[in-house]
């Protein structure tokens, strides 16, 4: 048991601790994190603090011990969560996701991985071909991802800058048997730094530093072994030597691009330098006069149906080539899940032939963040955290006192925040935050980043959560005339406004989109399929970059919200990536923004497990020798309720309405070894 792991090591399950305040919180983390245990339960969920060094925890050995175990058999891992969601879903056939949140260097991909890799190892144990290789391709797809979408930050040596969510589809054995990849917004500027991990053996003749782009992020460790990694993990997931060609040819387009300057030679602007344009256009399929243009000219459809050539300033010619590039990156991003999308789809699937076919989510995506100066990144991030927030209360909290209410079981009601009102201050049509950014981006001729505050100012100066210029008045010359602040549940934020519609807006002019169509490399082309219509033929506007994440954010937290949760929590020991340093100040801001007091409360007020009277007394009348081998009992309930007085289980349930409730997870598992021991 959990329990007896030793006194020294703390408490195994935050449920357990004497008083739920933050300071024996935070003193009972510190010291399991100080003995090396690194994993601490809430009831279900799994806090795991970034250990900073290689821990022995991960071998076959342990995966064995807790595989097909109850959670509170063996001491907290990640493991535990995996097989807990894995046997929900093998047993009960039901969809379950495992959601794993964190700041930046908290260990979430980490632990996404070890997740995996336990699901690999304990399933298909008849080694059957196609599902060893369905296996090897979900796995070798995170060091693709990694490749193309880490990079080197202040905060992490291996950052995700997209969030990823990938299901894993289980055959009726609990054999996978295929998945499916959404990433969400990729950080297009940082993204693009760990390409040249990538490009080194691209023999592009020039060092890294000498590239721009490449030259912010050193490469770190070893690049070549790492880079063998990735073509081989290519390789295994199928991508062709065309395909891997083309990626990169694009690559070096982006270094290329990154190098090009412009000047201004009587009222005209020129492009210094004509090599770099004829590398370009050969390594994109394109004419080289035709590239030339794109990057000095833009076509304008007038009024008139007339359609005019007009040419660029520099400074419009720099921020064109800057949003060709990002936007070459992306796409090349996008098209990689897809390919691995298409690789990975279950097919040939006979829901009569081969029974249900479930899933179980893996969520990896960026916690809360909040810096000295927050963007319209951070705005993204933090309002898919409200969502996410805004699920969990959904799930746990609300679920949970709904239904005690429903069964007639006393709970003692436990105050939430709701959320639901810094969501809608984000996402309402017509009033929240993202559709004024939109209203000023489709407003024709310039709108200022500042105009743009101000209308939110007029909107939302009344919401309680929106502190803008309207409610200091006073504050005029200061920060509000360039922030607003948003009070989300976890801290006030505040944003500088400063580059969000330009970071909003879709900044890629169309020229380089039918370029970019009319490419002769067929994989190039495939990417730009809004690049086929012609000027005059453009009428709607494309989507901006806030309402197409929040149309993804909301979609995901669809798919999570049909399916039984699981949380892993990560928190970062320190900002230093010491393996011995505790920052408490550091500690005690993410679990209050993780919400883990208030997890731990949820946890001790209520019941850990229930189930229908019916389906309890079948799985363990035969510990009871009223109710085995016939139960002459009246109804189910009382027939339940024999089985519990005979093992003196009493204090411990409670009777519902139409299921029986169990507080700890003890009295569930000494069934469960009856059961098994007969
Ligand atoms: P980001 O949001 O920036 O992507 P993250 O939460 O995904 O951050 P990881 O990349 O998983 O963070 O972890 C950062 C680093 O911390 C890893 O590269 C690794 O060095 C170390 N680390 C994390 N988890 C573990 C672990 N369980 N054992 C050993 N080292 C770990
Ligand atoms: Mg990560």
């Amino acid at each position: 048991m959990a329990e007896l792991e030793g006194l020294h090591f703390g408490k195994s399950d935050f449920v357990l601790l004497d008083e739920v305040t933050m300071e024996q919180f935070l003193e009972n983390l510190k010291l399991r994190f100080e003995e090396g245990r690194i994993y601490t339960f809430i009831g279900e969920v799994v806090v795991s603090v970034n250990p900073y060094r290689q821990m022995d925890i991960y071998g076959n050995d342990v995966i064995e011990a807790y595989r097909g175990r109850e959670l509170y058999e063996n001491p907290p891992h990640l493991y535990a969560v995996a097989d807990a969601a894995y046997k929900a879903m093998k047993r009960r056939a039901k969809d379950t996701c495992i959601v794993i949140s964190g700041e930046s260097g908290a260990g979430k991909t980490e632990a996404s991985k070890y997740i995996m890799q336990y699901i690999a190892a304990i399933t298909n144990p008849s080694q059957r071909q196609e599902v060893e290789s369905v296996k090897s391709v979900l796995l070798k797809s995170n060091c693709v991802l990694e490749a193309f979408g880490n990079a080197k930050t202040n905060r992490n040596d291996n950052s995700s800058r997209f969030g990823k969510y990938m299901d894993i589809n289980f055959n009726f054995n609990g054999d996978p048997t295929g998945g499916h990849i959404n990433n969400y917004l990729l950080e297009k500027v940082r993204g693009r730094v760990c390409v040249c991990d990538l490009l080194k053996s691209l023999h592009l003749n020039k060092d890294p530093t000498d590239y721009t782009y490449t030259s912010q992020g050193a490469a770190s460790t070893d690049d070549r072994s790492h880079h063998r990694a990735v073509m081989s993990a290519l390789k295994v997931i199928g991508f062709s030597q065309e395909e891997i060609n083309s990626i990169y040819k694009i690559l070096a387009t982006i270094l290329h691009l990154g190098n090009l300057k412009f000047e201004n030679e009587a009222e005209n602007v020129q492009l210094v330098g004509g090599d770099l344009v004829m590398h370009i256009s050969e390594l994109t399929g394109t004419e080289v006069e035709s590239m030339r243009k794109a990057l000095l000219y833009r076509t304008v459809a007038t009024g008139g149906g007339e359609v005019i050539e007009k040419g660029h300033s520099e400074q419009e010619a720099s921020y064109g080539r800057e949003a060709l590039a990002k936007a070459l990156y992306e796409r090349l991003f996008g098209w990689i899940v897809g390919r691995i999308n298409s690789v990975i789809e279950v097919k040939n699937y006979n829901p009569a032939l081969h029974g249900k076919n479930t899933v179980i989510g893996v969520l990896d995506i960026y916690g809360f963040e909040i810096f000295d100066n927050n963007s319209f990144e951070q705005f993204c991030i933090n309002y898919c955290n409200e969502k996410l927030q805004q699920l969990f209360i959904e799930l746990i909290l609300r679920q949970e006192q709904d239904e005690y209410q429903r069964e007639g079981i006393t709970w003692q009601h436990i105050e939430y925040f709701n959320n639901q009102i810094i969501v809608d201050l984000v996402e309402q049509p017509h009033k929240g935050i993202i559709s004024i950014l939109d209203d000023a981006c489709l407003t024709v001729g310039k709108v200022t980043d500042s105009a743009c505050l101000d209308s939110m100012n007029d909107k939302l100066g009344h919401h309680p959560h929106f502190t803008s210029r309207k409610l200091t008045p006073t504050d005029k010359t200061m920060e509000f005339n360039r922030h607003f602040r948003i009070r989300h549940y976890a801290g006030d934020v505040m944003y500088s406004v400063e580059g969000f519609l330009d970071k909003n807006k879709d900044p890629l002019f169309q020229d380089f989109k039918r370029l970019m169509f009319n490419s002769s490399d067929p994989i190039l082309k495939e990417m730009w399929p809004d690049g086929k219509l012609s000027i005059t033929e453009v009428t709607k506007r494309p989507l901006t970059a806030a309402t197409l994440f929040k149309n993804s954010i909301i979609a995901l937290v669809d798919k999570l919200a049909c399916k039984e949760p699981y949380y892993v929590r990560c928190v970062k020991p320190n900002e230093v990536k010491s393996p011995m340093l505790f920052d408490d100040a550091r500690c005690q801001h993410q679990v209050a923004y993780l919400g883990l007091l208030e997890n731990v409360h949820v946890r001790r007020a209520g019941f850990a497990y229930r189930q229908p009277y019916d389906r309890f007394l079948q799985r363990y009348k035969m510990t009871c020798e009223y109710t085995w081998p016939n139960h002459l009992m009246g109804s189910d309930r009382e027939a339940v309720e024999a089985i519990v007085l005979q093992h003196n289980f009493e204090g411990d349930v409670a009777y519902g309405h139409t299921k029986l409730f169990v507080r700890t997870p003890r009295t569930l598992f000494t069934l469960e070894q009856e059961r098994t021991a007969l």
